[in-house]
């Protein structure tokens, strides 16, 4: 029997930053950067449109620098720029795999990638290039978790994929509590209510308004992407109404 088609015709991927660092304490790890690659190249190949944003967070994350007593929004300006560098890697990684791409910043930086203009960014989708979205709003005070549902929102994005080293959302942290079960699908109020932090709170609910999808899933495991995508692998669903446990 061939693989069942993806689901999805045009995605939101969210990769955190700390997955890049696979399992050093800080950075970049390039095996790490060229498995995520090769997963990403996979789900283009099998034709599915792909937006990219990634964090900052194996670099550089404003709240904890502003928690040492640096000024917030100087801090969260520099964890802009550390997701510059994230997408600038993974540009250079997908390429390596033959997948075109472009990477747009919020904050612009021509010499080195386009502004974001969101024209310019549906046409790069229909033509099959992957857009990576960089320094996040451009505006301190959030994580990149709006950035990416708000582009997921003005891309058109059928879903907002949560790329992350959990394989979905739990009754409680799985790395503390063994016991702790996975949901297989909850609403934006369950998560919004409860406060299960999968994202920050103004990212649900710009899902939930505009009726997208959160998928949260592992990107940690080789190939999952694609499985995901395709209703198989391991993850959460967080829609309208949770349709079952
Ligand atoms: N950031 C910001 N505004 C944005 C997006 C990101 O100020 O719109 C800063 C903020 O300091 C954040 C850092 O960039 O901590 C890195 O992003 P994030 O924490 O989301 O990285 P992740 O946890 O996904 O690795």
């Amino acid at each position: 029997m061939p693989d069942a088609q993806p689901s999805y015709r045009r995605i939101l991927l969210k990769v955190s930053g700390e997955v890049l660092m696979g399992d050093q304490g800080f950075g970049i790890d390039l095996a790490t950067l060229d498995t995520v690659a090769s997963d990403i190249a996979e789900v283009v190949r099998a034709g599915v449109q792909l937006c990219l944003v990634i964090g900052g967070g194996n670099i550089f994350r404003g709240v904890s620098m502003a928690g040492k007593g640096m000024e917030r929004a100087s801090a969260d300006y520099m964890g802009m720029l550390a997701t510059v560098m994230n997408a600038l890697a993974l540009q250079a990684a997908l390429e390596k795999q033959g997948v075109q791409t472009r990477v747009q910043s919020a904050i612009p930086m021509e010499a080195i990638c386009e502004p974001y203009i969101r024209r310019r960014a549906l046409r790069h989708l229909e033509k099959g290039r992957v857009v990576i979205f960089a320094a996040g709003l451009g505006a301190p005070f959030f994580t990149t978790d709006t950035p990416a549902a708000l582009r997921a929102a003005e891309m058109g994005c059928d879903a907002l994929l949560k790329g992350t080293s959990v394989d979905g959302v739990y009754t409680a942290d799985p790395k503390k509590e063994p016991g702790a079960q996975r949901y297989e699908r909850l609403s934006y109020f369950e998560v919004l209510a409860q406060d299960l932090r999968v994202m920050d709170a103004s990212a649900i609910a710009l899902m939930r308004d505009n009726a997208i999808p959160i998928v949260v899933f592992s990107i940690r495991e080789r190939g999952n992407l694609l499985r995901v995508l395709r209703g198989e692998g391991i993850h959460t669903t967080i829609t309208e109404t949770r349709i079952a446990v």
